[in-house]
């Protein structure tokens, strides 16, 4: 029996309207660090992180966008080869929660994955420190319908500041890429 390992690479992009906190998630992930200065750009196409999932090192890349998002042409390299999307909205922000089809629709067109139907995604809905909840728009409950009516998306509702459920929606993102592979 071999004592290698086999290794996985798994590409993961991460989509959501501009200031929903997806370069914050990523930082707070990879680099267990958080700043409150908006920050467009990191400058890098993607970051890398690995994880372990039962016997196997997993090494997750994690792109990220440089502020395109916001005119939605982030180029087919981008999407190309996708293993898991991962859609994040901001729950205090009414439309960052109703432009989620968009973006998932963009994605399926971009990408075109083999199986749309079964592509996997993860919703997340970010900044649910802000005011204790109280300036919150956006319910868990309709979150999850959401996530539902499209398949069953798993959902993490998550904290980039407090890094509050971070690791936990990032390994659920490596477990559902692994079913894409
Ligand atoms: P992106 O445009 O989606 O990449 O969003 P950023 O990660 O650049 O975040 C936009 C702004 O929201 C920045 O000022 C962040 O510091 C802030 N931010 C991101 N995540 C959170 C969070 O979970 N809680 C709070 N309170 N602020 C956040
Ligand atoms: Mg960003």
């Amino acid at each position: 029996m071999s004592l290698v390992r086999r290794r996985t690479l798994l590409k993961v992009i991460v989509l959501g309207d501009s200031g929903v906190g997806k370069t914050s998630l990523m930082n707070q992930y990879v680099h267990k660090k958080f700043s409150q200065q908006y920050k467009a750009t990191i400058g890098a196409d993607f970051v890398t992180k690995e994880v372990q999932i039962d016997d196997r090192i997993i090494t997750l890349q994690i792109w990220d966008t440089a502020g395109q998002e916001r005119f939605q042409s982030l180029g087919v390299a981008f999407y190309r080869g996708a293993d898991c999307c991962v859609l994040v909205y901001d729950v205090n922000v009414l439309k960052s929660y109703d432009t989620l089809d968009n973006w998932r629709e963009e994605f399926l067109k971009q990408a075109s994955p083999s199986d749309p139907k079964t592509f996997p995604f993860v919703l997340l809905g970010n900044k649910v420190d802000i005011d204790g909840g109280n300036s919150r728009v956006v319910s868990e409950k309709k979150a999850k319908e959401w996530c539902l009516a499209k398949g069953n998306i798993p959902y993490f509702e998550t904290s980039a500041k407090e890094d509050f459920n971070v690791d936990a929606a990032f390994l659920c993102v490596a477990k559902t890429a692994l079913t894409n592979e």
